[in-house]
Formats: C-alpha cells, structure tokens, sequence
C-alpha cells in the first residue's frame, strides 16, 4: 500500500496505527494547538479600546464554555461552569488592564495576567493549584480570540465530523460528543495512550501516528480504517466504497460467531469488556460478552474537584453493575497519577509521574480514599446481582498484594485480585498471586515498564509494540507463575484486543481476554478457529522470533487463512 510522504497534505492513502476498530467517512474537523501571544508584539496605542477588547475576549471563552456545559454530561458540565467563571473574574481583567498601561501589546498582556494568576494559584495549593490548567486553557482560547486566530481545543460542530489533532487529552477525548464524532486522528500519541483506550471505549474509530495529520485542512472529506490504520484524505468515490464493501464482509464473517469465548476445541476463555463508567457499562452489558474484566474507576472520577462521597460512588458502582447481573465485573481500584491526574488524590509534583507514586502506592498514602471506594463498592455489589472481583492497579510485591487483599476481604468482598502490570510482579507472580484469587496482565504498563518506554511518547511505539518478544517473555513468566499457583490470569491490557496476539496469549496460558467491547467479535472468531494446541505453536513461534515484526509475520503465517483474510 502506498503510503504518501510526511509532508504532503494533499489526497491519497496514508498509513497510521489503528487503535480502535471500525471505519469512518467525513469533513475533518481541526483541533488547534495552544495558542501563544506573538513575540515583541506592538503595544496597544489605544489602551482604553485594547482593554475593552481583551475583557471581551474573556467574556466570549466564559459564553462559549457556558454553552458547552449545557451538551455536556453532569461531571464535565461542572467543570466547564467553574472555568467559565474564572473567564469572568474581573480580578483577572484589571490585571490584563494593568500590564496593558505598562506598555504591553493585548495577547502579551493577556499571557502575563494568566501567568501571575497561575503562580497565586499554585501557591494556594490544593483546587486552586489543579485549576492552573483550565486558568492557561482560557488565557490560551482569550488571546487566539483577540489576535483572530481560531480557537485552541477540540471547536464546536453540528456536522458529524473526523477530529483531527497533533493529540487529544484522555480528559478531551471523554466529554467528546459520541453521535458527532464519526473518528479521530492524531498526529501523534501512541496505541496504548489513554486517548486511543478511551476512543475504543467510546467506540469512536480511532488512527494515531499519522504523519502530516495536522496539515490536512478543516472541511477535507476523509476516511479511516481503524483495524488497518489507513487514512484517505479526498478519497474517490471508488476507495470510499472499497473501505465500505471490506467493512460490510469483515462485519458479516464476524457475526456469524455469537456466545462465550472458546477455542475451537472447547477450551474456554472468557471474553469480557473494558469500561470506564456507567454509560459503558450499559452499552456493553446489552452485549454479546460475559462481563466485565477492567473498570477503570478512575475515569469516573477524571474531572472531579473533590473526593466523591462513599453515597455517590455507591450510586455509580451500582449503575455500573446493574446490567451484569449474574455476570463477572472485575473493578480496579482508583489507579490515579501519571496521565490520570486526579484533583482530590494529589501527592505534589513528581520527577517522573509513571515511575512514581500512582496506582497502589497511592492508596497506600491515602488509605481513607481506598476505604472509602472498597466499603462503596461492597455496598453497591449487595443491592446487585453482580460477582465483583476487585483488583490493584501497579502492585509490584507480594507484600503489597497481600496488603490490598487484607482490605478487600475485610470489606466483606471475596475475591482480591491483583494487576500484573510491573516486571517485578510478572517474575515474581506464584507469589504474588498466592495472596489473591486472580490475577490480570495490564499489558500496556508491561510494556512500558518492561521496555524502558514511556507509552505517552508516540515517538517510541516501536518500543512500546506489544509484540515485543521481550514483553512476551515476561508474560510468559507471569503465566508460568499463575499455574504454579493454581490462580487464574487474564489480560485487561491493549493486547487482549489483537485477534492475533490474543491466540498467542492464550497460547501463553491466560484463561480470560479483556478489551474495547466493539474488538470483542474479532478475537471471538479468532478463537473459534484455532485449536489450543494451535495456539499453543503460535505462541512459540512468536516467542521464537526476534523482533516485534517477526512475532507478529510469524503468528500471521501460522493462523488459519480464515482468521488472517479478515485482518
Ligand atoms: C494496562 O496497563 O495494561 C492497563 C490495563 O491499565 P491502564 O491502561 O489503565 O494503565
Ligand atoms: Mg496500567
């Protein structure tokens, strides 16, 4: 397939990494950057009229949030509505007014207010230090309004649209309008960032790493494939069709399989959703699949200023199990830091936030916050017919495992499990999971922690390809370790939801596949045509090899012609 050159923003085929699956076709929809004042920009002859102006400025991001807040959900509307009043704070304005008399052009006069009120907002710490972030977001949307430029973010549009960005924030991507965004793509950001998740989550076609994304202009018609990565930009009316008539046989064959996951000698291997709140969970429990195997609890919570109270989270679990009634739902506890900032479980500014105190180790510092979560959940799983299992994210030692187990059970809820996530973990997992009644690889920090490679930096997803042999390795370490133990693994991470590297897990041993609910079929009939023992020899061979593209040629000539015709 010929892929055009990085540069070059006009029509013809270009090749991505898809990351949420299925295929879209429409104008494109730009996000802009962050926009900054000019340098040595003129002063403002006309102080009286440049401060008038700027206060507009800000008085048209506050409008626009307002009327944001209005389509968006209740967590995000809040959010909006307490941005749109700091655009109103006339505190903020007097010191656009005053850098302006001190000679200062109006977007430079703007940026310095923003920044003065951003150091009083870090020193008060607390809400007011997370909200620096919003504070830059309408200093940034302010100046693009008084230099004429359009405004930084995702805009707002009535035409179903493909969102085009250099990168989109996990936070940007949740409070996307589902029935207006046909698909997304990113210049940068990379198969595991929080971004593609959500986006299969959502099940919003998705294609990262494409090169010259952001120079295709707004209105381009466009379409994506977001199992190939391939993006038509000005696509004839002939490669329109030809993505449709492929989409139209891929969804036939993968219908044709229905029910619990198997091998196609009757080995079981549960097939179960990822879901980050409530909304998912009533999407995926109307569907084909046997529960839930990862609830992110942090997504519930990404934009909340305070800690929600033991009565709302309850509220929210029992939503989220209500429709798997009689179905597994594996619940991870709060895995905050890192991309998943979270206001109210902040532990201060860190060198290097992934290597930090997130996950468990934040729980560990906050133990209320934990206590809180664990007695809601217990509380929710009672009034539901659901089976909750609860699991840590990053535990990395048994003494940790042990330790999340103690309180899982005193909280009267049954089955502790853990994440197998950290390499440590993986190595050491007879032990680990000795302590818990299961355990689950989150194979996308695997790799990252495994390879040395931050999985946010697009730059390194040759690093971060989870058909790293050496990511698979320590797989199959953790696998060994969950059979000597006699406990169960399965894997919640990105890789459950590759039809190939599925067949290699299982091969591996992992008795349960987590994923975006719409890469369920595919991995159902990926299963359905191959035997263990056949599974078994993929993932030697995949093992065997020496680099991520020799496991992945080498699976692929080995599947059955019936699963790789539909890849
Ligand atoms: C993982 O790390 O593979 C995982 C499932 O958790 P998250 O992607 O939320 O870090
Ligand atoms: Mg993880």
């Amino acid at each position: 397939m010929a892929a055009t050159s990085a540069s070059a923003p006009t029509a013809g085929v270009r090749q991505g990494v898809g990351v949420s699956p299925g295929s879209a076709y429409g104008p494109v929809v730009r996000v802009a950057a962050p926009v900054q004042p000019p340098q040595n920009e003129a002063v403002a002859e006309d102080t009286a009229a440049a401060s008038e102006a700027a206060i507009a400025s800000f008085m048209f991001v506050a409008e626009d949030l307002e009327a944001r807040s209005a389509q968006a959900d209740a967590t995000a509307r809040d959010v909006l509505k307490a941005t749109a009043m700091i655009a109103r704070d006339r505190a903020l304005h007097r010191a656009v007014t005053k850098h302006l008399g001190e000679g200062n052009g109006p977007a430079t006069s703007i940026n310095l207010a923003i920044d003065e009120f951003a150091a009083k907002f870090e020193a008060l710490g607390g809400y007011f230090a997370e909200r620096v972030t919003d504070l830059r977001d309408i200093g940034s949307r302010a100046i693009a309004r008084v230099l004429g430029l359009p405004a930084p973010g995702v805009p707002s549009f009535s035409v179903p649209s493909i969102i085009v960005a250099e990168d989109l924030a996990p936070a940007e991507t949740a409070t996307l309008d589902r029935s207006l965004v046909l698909g997304i793509v990113t210049r940068a950001g990379g198969r595991t960032s929080h971004t593609a998740i959500l986006a299969a989550q959502m099940g919003i076609p998705a294609v990262v790493q494409l090169a010259g994304a952001t120079e295709i202009p707004a209105g381009t018609p466009i379409s994506l494939d977001g199992d190939t990565g391939e993006v038509v930009v000005s696509p004839d009316p002939e490669a329109v069709a030809s993505q449709r008539l492929r989409r139209e046989r891929r969804a036939a064959a993968l219908a044709e399989v229905s029910g619990p996951g198997r091998t196609q000698d009757g080995h079981p291997i549960a097939l179960l959703a990822n879901i980050g709140g409530a909304e998912d969970a009533e999407l995926a429990g109307a569907e084909d699949l046997e529960g839930v195997g990862l609830f992110r609890t942090e997504f519930v919570f990404l934009s909340a200023a305070h800690a929600p109270t033991l009565e709302e989270q309850t509220e929210v679990y029992r939503r989220v199990f209500t429709p798997f009634d009689g179905r597994r739902v594996v619940v991870r506890t709060l895995d905050a830091g890192a991309d998943k900032p979270l206001a109210f479980a902040d532990l201060g500014e860190e060198e290097n936030p992934a290597l930090g105190r997130r996950g468990l180790r934040l729980s560990q510092a906050l133990p209320e916050l934990l206590e809180t979560q664990l007695q809601a959940l217990a509380a929710a799983a009672r009034l539901t017919g659901a089976d909750v299992r609860v699991m840590a994210p990053m535990v990395a030692t048994v003494a940790e495992a042990r330790w999340f187990a103690e309180r899982v059970r005193a909280n009267g809820l049954p089955k502790p499990g853990v994440m197998i996530e950290v390499p440590a973990a993986a190595l050491r997992a007879s032990q680990v999971l000795a302590e818990v009644e299961f355990g689950s690889l989150g194979t996308n920090d695997l790799a990252q922690y495994t390879m040395a490679a931050d999985r946010m930096e697009g730059e390194l997803s040759e690093l971060l390809d989870p058909w790293q042999p050496g990511v698979l390795d320590v797989i199959a370490a953790a696998a060994n370790g969950a059979k000597q133990a006699g406990k169960p693994l399965g894997v919640c991470g990105e890789s459950a939801g590759d039809p190939l590297l599925a067949l290699v897990l299982v091969g591996l041993g992992v008795s349960s596949l987590s994923m975006a609910t719409s890469k369920i079929r595919g991995v159902r009939l990926a299963l359905k045509t191959h035997t263990m023992e056949h599974c078994e020899r993929l993932a030697a061979a995949a093992l065997a090899a020496e680099s991520p593209a020799g496991a992945r040629e080498a699976v692929r000539a080995a599947a059955t012609p019936e699963l790789v015709a539909l890849l």
